[in-house]
């Protein structure tokens, strides 16, 4: 069920644990008025520069919540907390936001302070004691959608910006999020809907044959819906593959045995030499392993670069790693791992790194790593399967739900236009033209959320997580 929008909500929406600031948010009529409770101003106040109404005079030291709410502005507020049966003064930031001019279209209120975990558990405690409750998971993004703030996808796409596991999922939220799916649509369904109305005073006047729109017409307009909806069903077929397949770059001292791997993967002949430095450029081969597109990309090895053309060829590789969803490294069983590769394998960040050993018939396998060789060809059917995993979590992104729901629509409304056009064609029953116009504005509607059932909600809110 879709919680009471008129509780005021509270949750940390920073990462939980220890770092440089924990952010509490509070959203709902008392969210201001709660966060006030606890919250005391010093003579260090500054406002919004938006405010032009703001009144520094009513901030003084020690000015509380009754006096700031009239007129209620935007404000940023240094201050500190001061929590009941806790002795010291905690430092922190209240930022206010009145609604409806905010994200959830509600009162807005942000906590900053130490991100130091019992503090932070003893603060919200205190705003759920003087009345707020604690969030559900994605229910200040819910708040922004019922508030009629950002669409379906767009709320969808919030899930994908924070989830973002590659530069390419996130370029893909972003886009989302900047109404790439919906945009397209806000037309289309206009005029869609004075169609229908149009049809349908047609049908009140049946008796009379009076028409409100042309055959031509109808069918002119049809035919431009016809092509954004198939034009719109294509871009999302295309980002579900995420386009460019998987990209995994393969990395490493020259030497490594890098293009051996590369040629015995992708059945390609790049220069394999016991010269080291031989690849001076990348080389991009897409395979197809379980139906995954990967893209897999040989690059320079690194080391101490002696002319520019090396320098260059570098360069090249470190951009295709810096753009990898996968990082391949590869380390030449039985020779000691550098310093550079110890970094690399530790990194949390993405692109994610897996470090694989190479030439393994020439020595004992390594037992902490997948062991390959590239004349033997042992190990290569694992590594298959790791990439195709890896790309497999990639396609199932936090997105893919959120894909698969407007390809949904998309499809249902583009086969109602198909309908629609065909009744207008063969001289159907106006009737049946409403019919199929009301079949296609309402999966463009469930396609933007503008009509939506609380299970769906439930099932797109809850994979949020709390705070967001
Ligand atoms: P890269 O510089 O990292 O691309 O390394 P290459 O693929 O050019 O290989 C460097 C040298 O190692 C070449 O002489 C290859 O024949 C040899 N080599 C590569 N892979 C293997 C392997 O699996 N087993 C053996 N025995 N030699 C290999």
């Amino acid at each position: 069920m879709t919680p009471d929008i008129q509780d005021t909500i509270v949750a940390l929406s920073s990462a939980p644990g220890r770092g440089g600031r924990a952010i509490v948010r509070l959203s709902g009529p008392n969210a201001i008025k709660i966060s006030f409770a606890f919250f005391k101003l010093t003579d260090q106040v500054s406002a919004a520069s938006e405010s032009p109404q703001f009144s520094s005079e009513c901030l003084a030291p020690g000015t509380q919540y009754s006096v700031l709410v009239a007129p209620m502005i935007r404000s940023r507020n240094e201050g500190f907390l001061r929590l009941p049966d806790f002795q010291p003064s905690i430092p922190a930031t209240l930022l206010a936001w009145p609604g409806p001019g905010t994200y959830t279209g509600q009162n807005l209120a942000e906590l900053h302070l130490l991100a130091c975990p019992p503090l932070v558990d003893l603060l919200v405690a205190n705003l759920l004691n003087a009345g707020a409750r604690a969030a559900q998971p994605g229910e200040f993004t819910l708040r922004a959608f019922l508030a009629g703030k950002i669409d379906l996808p767009r709320a969808e796409a919030v899930l994908g910006v924070i989830e973002a596991g590659s530069r390419n999922d996130l370029k893909l939220a972003l886009g989302q999020l900047a109404g790439g799916i919906t945009r397209p649509l806000e037309g289309l369904r206009e005029d869609l809907l004075d169609l229908l109305a149009e049809v349908e005073a047609g049908l009140d006047f049946a008796e009379e044959d009076v028409r409100f729109v042309q055959p031509e017409e109808l069918l002119k307009r049809l035919a431009y819906g016809l092509a954004q909806l198939t034009l719109l069903a294509k871009q999302l077929a295309k980002r579900a593959v995420s386009g460019d397949g998987f990209r995994v770059v393969l990395a490493g001292r020259p030497n490594a045995g890098k293009s051996s791997l590369f040629n015995a993967l992708t059945g390609a002949s790049a220069l394999v030499s016991p010269e080291p430095g031989t690849t001076r450029d990348y080389l991009v081969r897409q395979i197809v392993i379980d139906g995954m597109p990967i893209d897999l990309i040989d690059t320079a090895g690194w080391r101490e670069q002696r002319n520019l053309i090396e320098e260059q060829a570098q360069g090249l590789g470190r951009q295709q790693t810096e753009q990898a969803d996968l990082i391949l490294l590869c380390l030449e069983a039985g020779q000691e791992i550098n310093e550079d590769e110890s970094k690399l394998l530790a990194r949390t960040e993405p692109p994610s790194v897996c470090g694989i050993a190479t030439k393994c018939d020439l020595v004992p396998e390594p037992p902490d790593r997948l062991a390959t060789s590239a004349k033997t060809g042992a190990g290569l059917d694992a590594l298959r399967d790791l990439l195709a995993e890896h790309a497999r979590q990639r396609l199932s992104s936090s997105l893919a739900p959120s894909l698969s729901r407007c390809r949904h629509h998309v499809q249902a409304a583009l086969e109602h236009l198909r309908r629609a056009h065909s009744v207008v064609l063969f001289q159907e029953p106006s009737e049946m033209l409403a019919l199929e116009l009301r079949g296609a504005l309402d999966g463009l509607g469930e396609l933007v959320g503008a009509v939506y059932t609380d299970d769906l909600l439930d099932r797109i809110f809850s994979r949020f997580c709390i705070g967001k």
